[in-house]
């Protein structure tokens, strides 16, 4: 059983392969199809990744399982959210979004910069299921003053996770997929899809 990924990012297709691959599911990236990314137009998170899982699934005529994620703080009322891979202006400039963000909470104390990483994931059995499979992850923390660390990508250097006492970037990368919003997300739907197994075409 066969089904794609509405990825083009590599690090998530490995992260996919390695924890469903106890499901009996194949994976493939929709590249492999020729599907290129779709437009990111929703207004909301769980439109993203229902727009990536239906421009796939049409496009192949096979299950497919769409995602979105972004960095949440609370003293800028959510923001960067839908935008943050791009929060700077420039897609995907890690360093210019970071920069943007620390001048924005610039001055504001420590009790005040809560923040969360959030991740949906969507799967479409075919293109017009109605009852598409949704599961969800949250990652609490905050945002630090400064880069901590050298691992990871996006924001991690300056998520701090109250719980280790260190910054996402400082993180073993293995403890990281483990507690982030994406692997919680992923945990979630790795039982929901072994529990589908056999009514996937
Ligand atoms: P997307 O889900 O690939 O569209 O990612 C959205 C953006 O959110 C990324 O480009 C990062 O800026 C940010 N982001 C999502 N997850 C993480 C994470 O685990 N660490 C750091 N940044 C993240």
């Amino acid at each position: 059983m066969k089904f794609i990924i509405a990825s083009s990012n590599h690090g998530k297709l490995d992260e996919f392969r390695d924890l469903f691959g106890d499901t009996g599911f194949a994976f493939h990236a929709q590249s492999e199809f020729g599907v290129a990314d779709a437009e990111e137009i929703g207004a909301t998170f769980i439109e993203n990744a229902l727009i990536k899982a239906r421009h796939a699934t049409h496009a192949t005529g096979l299950p497919a399982l769409g995602d979105d994620s972004g960095l949440c703080v609370d003293a800028l009322g959510g923001a960067p959210g839908l935008y943050s891979a791009r929060y700077s202006g420039v897609h995907g400039n890690a360093a210019a979004n970071i920069d943007k963000l620390l001048y924005a909470l610039d001055g504001v104390p420590d009790a005040q910069r809560g923040a969360h990483f959030y991740c949906v994931l969507v799967l479409l059995r075919h293109a017009d299921d109605a009852q598409p499979l949704v599961a969800e992850g949250v990652w609490e923390g905050r945002i630090l003053e400064a880069p901590r660390g050298s691992g990871g990508f996006g924001y991690d250097p300056v998520f701090l996770s109250p719980e280790h006492g260190c910054s996402a970037a400082e993180l073993d990368p293995a403890l990281k997929n483990r507690i982030s919003h994406r692997g919680r997300a992923l945990a979630a739907l790795h039982d929901r899809l072994v529990a589908l197994r056999g009514s996937i075409a």
